[in-house]
Protein backbone atom coordinates (compact mmCIF):
# COMPACT_ATOMS: atom_id res chain seq x y z
CA UNK A 1 0.00 0.00 0.00
CA UNK A 2 1.72 3.41 -1.19
CA UNK A 3 1.07 6.45 1.61
CA UNK A 4 -1.31 9.53 0.05
CA UNK A 5 -3.16 6.80 -2.13
CA UNK A 6 -6.71 7.72 -2.72
CA UNK A 7 -7.05 4.19 -4.02
CA UNK A 8 -4.70 2.05 -2.04
CA UNK A 9 -6.85 3.97 0.90
CA UNK A 10 -10.25 2.37 -0.99
CA UNK A 11 -8.98 -0.99 -1.83
CA UNK A 12 -8.32 -0.89 1.72
CA UNK A 13 -11.38 0.21 3.82
CA UNK A 14 -9.94 3.13 5.07
CA UNK A 15 -11.61 5.62 2.16
CA UNK A 16 -15.38 4.15 1.92
CA UNK A 17 -16.48 3.49 -1.59
CA UNK A 18 -19.85 2.01 -2.69
CA UNK A 19 -17.97 -1.77 -3.53
CA UNK A 20 -19.79 -4.39 -6.76
CA UNK A 21 -16.82 -7.19 -5.67
CA UNK A 22 -13.56 -7.87 -3.97
CA UNK A 23 -11.35 -10.60 -4.20
CA UNK A 24 -7.96 -11.23 -2.78
CA UNK A 25 -6.19 -9.77 -6.10
CA UNK A 26 -8.94 -6.27 -7.13
CA UNK A 27 -11.44 -4.12 -5.97
CA UNK A 28 -14.35 -2.87 -8.08
CA UNK A 29 -16.88 0.35 -6.80
CA UNK A 30 -18.93 2.87 -8.20
CA UNK A 31 -16.92 5.90 -9.30
CA UNK A 32 -18.01 9.28 -7.60
CA UNK A 33 -18.70 11.10 -10.75
CA UNK A 34 -20.71 8.23 -12.66
CA UNK A 35 -19.96 9.35 -16.60
CA UNK A 36 -22.54 6.67 -17.68
CA UNK A 37 -25.58 5.28 -16.20
CA UNK A 38 -23.58 2.58 -14.82
CA UNK A 39 -19.79 3.34 -14.13
CA UNK A 40 -17.54 1.58 -12.24
CA UNK A 41 -13.76 1.21 -11.33
CA UNK A 42 -11.71 -1.92 -11.05
CA UNK A 43 -8.76 -1.71 -9.49
CA UNK A 44 -5.67 -4.28 -8.25
CA UNK A 45 -5.00 -3.99 -4.50
CA UNK A 46 -1.50 -3.61 -5.14
CA UNK A 47 -0.50 -0.29 -5.87
CA UNK A 48 0.47 0.08 -9.82
CA UNK A 49 0.54 3.63 -10.56
CA UNK A 50 -0.91 3.32 -14.17
CA UNK A 51 -0.60 0.88 -17.55
CA UNK A 52 2.68 2.32 -18.21
CA UNK A 53 3.99 0.62 -14.57
CA UNK A 54 2.59 -3.31 -15.73
CA UNK A 55 5.65 -5.63 -16.94
CA UNK A 56 6.02 -9.42 -16.50
CA UNK A 57 6.19 -9.08 -12.82
CA UNK A 58 3.35 -7.66 -12.20
CA UNK A 59 0.46 -8.79 -15.48
CA UNK A 60 -0.86 -11.57 -14.14
CA UNK A 61 -3.20 -9.19 -12.37
CA UNK A 62 -4.34 -7.46 -15.15
CA UNK A 63 -5.53 -10.29 -16.92
CA UNK A 64 -7.53 -11.69 -13.87
CA UNK A 65 -9.03 -7.84 -13.66
CA UNK A 66 -10.54 -8.16 -17.28
CA UNK A 67 -11.92 -11.96 -16.21
CA UNK A 68 -13.59 -9.88 -13.24
CA UNK A 69 -15.28 -7.40 -15.95
CA UNK A 70 -16.36 -10.08 -18.28
CA UNK A 71 -17.83 -11.93 -14.94
CA UNK A 72 -19.54 -8.85 -12.95
CA UNK A 73 -20.64 -7.19 -16.51
CA UNK A 74 -22.99 -10.51 -17.30
CA UNK A 75 -24.26 -10.28 -13.70
CA UNK A 76 -25.15 -7.05 -14.27
CA UNK A 77 -26.78 -7.81 -17.50
CA UNK A 78 -24.37 -5.16 -19.01
CA UNK A 79 -24.33 -6.66 -23.08
CA UNK A 80 -22.29 -3.18 -24.13
CA UNK A 81 -19.72 -1.05 -22.13
CA UNK A 82 -16.64 0.43 -22.75
CA UNK A 83 -13.29 -0.37 -20.86
CA UNK A 84 -11.15 2.98 -20.43
CA UNK A 85 -7.61 3.55 -18.43
CA UNK A 86 -6.29 6.78 -19.04
CA UNK A 87 -2.65 7.11 -18.50
CA UNK A 88 -0.62 10.45 -17.83
CA UNK A 89 -2.17 13.79 -17.89
CA UNK A 90 -3.09 14.44 -21.08
CA UNK A 91 -5.17 11.68 -22.06
CA UNK A 92 -6.85 12.93 -18.55
CA UNK A 93 -5.44 10.24 -15.62
CA UNK A 94 -6.54 12.34 -12.43
CA UNK A 95 -5.44 9.14 -10.18
CA UNK A 96 -2.19 7.37 -10.03
CA UNK A 97 -2.98 4.21 -9.47
CA UNK A 98 -4.21 1.61 -12.61
CA UNK A 99 -7.78 1.80 -13.03
CA UNK A 100 -9.83 0.29 -15.26
CA UNK A 101 -13.27 2.05 -15.86
CA UNK A 102 -16.22 0.18 -16.55
CA UNK A 103 -18.94 2.25 -18.98
CA UNK A 104 -22.20 1.11 -19.84
CA UNK A 105 -25.84 2.08 -20.50
CA UNK A 106 -25.84 5.06 -23.08
CA UNK A 107 -24.73 5.39 -26.34
CA UNK A 108 -21.13 6.19 -26.93
CA UNK A 109 -19.20 8.02 -29.50
CA UNK A 110 -16.27 6.82 -31.37
CA UNK A 111 -13.56 7.91 -31.18
CA UNK A 112 -13.48 9.01 -27.47
CA UNK A 113 -12.93 12.71 -26.58
P1 LIG B 1 -9.06 9.05 -14.01
O1 LIG B 1 -9.48 10.51 -14.12
O2 LIG B 1 -7.76 8.92 -13.28
O3 LIG B 1 -9.11 8.29 -15.29
O4 LIG B 1 -10.19 8.35 -13.14
C1 LIG B 1 -10.31 8.57 -11.75
C2 LIG B 1 -11.76 8.36 -11.41
O5 LIG B 1 -11.85 8.23 -10.01
C3 LIG B 1 -12.66 9.52 -11.81
O6 LIG B 1 -13.67 9.04 -12.69
C4 LIG B 1 -13.24 10.02 -10.48
O7 LIG B 1 -14.59 10.40 -10.56
C5 LIG B 1 -13.04 8.81 -9.57
N1 LIG B 1 -12.84 9.16 -8.17
C6 LIG B 1 -12.01 10.12 -7.68
N2 LIG B 1 -12.06 10.14 -6.35
C7 LIG B 1 -12.96 9.17 -5.98
C8 LIG B 1 -13.44 8.71 -4.71
O8 LIG B 1 -13.06 9.19 -3.64
N3 LIG B 1 -14.34 7.70 -4.72
C9 LIG B 1 -14.79 7.14 -5.90
N4 LIG B 1 -15.69 6.15 -5.80
N5 LIG B 1 -14.36 7.54 -7.10
C10 LIG B 1 -13.45 8.54 -7.14
ZN1 LIG C 1 -2.30 3.02 -4.82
Amino acid sequence: MKNDCLFCAIAAGEIPSNKVYEDDLCYAFYDIAPQAPTHFLVIPKEHIGSVAEIGAENSAVVAHIFEVIAKLTKELGLESYRVVSNIGEQAGQSVHHLHFHVLSGRDMTWPPG
